[in-house]
């Protein structure tokens, strides 16, 4: 599953470089041109990670991370600036506001690449391609296999994503609108009960193993993997 970027730039030209960059580097990507732009774009979407520019007409980015930091849906969300200041006190500033990196124009989309996938593997394991493996269910992404006590299951697309999330955040519990804003990347346009569609077919495809026991309920609160 790409990874989806939200890109705030308002400078036309540096937006549209870094968005074809990234396309082509396998990502997905939003764009706005303000703070507010891409407030009004968080409040639908949940992008993998954002890349924030500095210096903003109107809210300045700085404010837009803090209140992203502020906020319980997007507190987690991976962060990183984009931006011409160099000044070591903004860079403090910038990390302070918790992002998770800081990338100074003029920039190398190679390393900016690199750096977004730096922070990716560390922060949203889910997108990575690491094989893993729980109480003898194995997922690899790669080989986009599954297999229980080494028989191999079959899965649809969305429920080798929702599995491949579970997995590599499992002891948690996630609510309908958390899973979808993580594993559909929407929470406004789908409905609840979808979730509940495609977690009956997870168990469902984990049954022939017995691994469907994994995949746990939790009244009023959503669904949790527990080994
Ligand atoms: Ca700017």
């Amino acid at each position: 599953m790409p990874a989806t970027v939200l890109i705030v730039e308002d400078e036309p030209a540096i937006l549209d470089l870094v968005a074809v960059n990234l396309e082509h580097a396998g990502f997905e990507t939003l764009r706005a041109k303000s703070a507010e732009e891409a407030g009004r774009l968080l409040g639908d979407i949940l992008p993998d990670l954002v890349l924030l520019d500095w210096m903003l007409p109107g809210q300045s980015g700085l404010a837009l991370a803090r209140r992203l930091r502020g906020d319980a849906r997007t507190r987690e969300m991976p962060l990183i600036f984009l931006t011409a200041r160099a000044d070591e006190p903004d860079k403090i500033a910038g990390l302070e506001a918790g992002a998770d990196d800081y990338i100074t124009k003029p920039f190398s989309t190679k390393e900016l690449v690199a750096r977004i996938r730096s922070v990716l593997r560390r922060r949203k394991p889910q997108h990575g391609d690491a094989p893993i493996e729980i109480a003898g269910l194995r997922l690899d992404p790669a080989a986009h296999r599954v297999t229980g006590s080494g028989q191999a299951l079959a899965f649809g697309p969305t429920e080798f994503r929702l599995l491949h999330y579970l997995m590599t955040h499992p002891n948690r519990v996630y609510s309908r609108t958390q899973l979808l804003d993580e594993v559909w990347g929407d929470h406004v346009f789908i409905e609840e009960r979808t979730v509940d569609v495609h977690i009956r077919r997870l168990r469902q495809g984990l049954a022939p193993s017995g691994h469907d026991v994994l995949i746990e309920t939790v009244r009023g609160s959503g669904y949790a993997l527990r080994p």
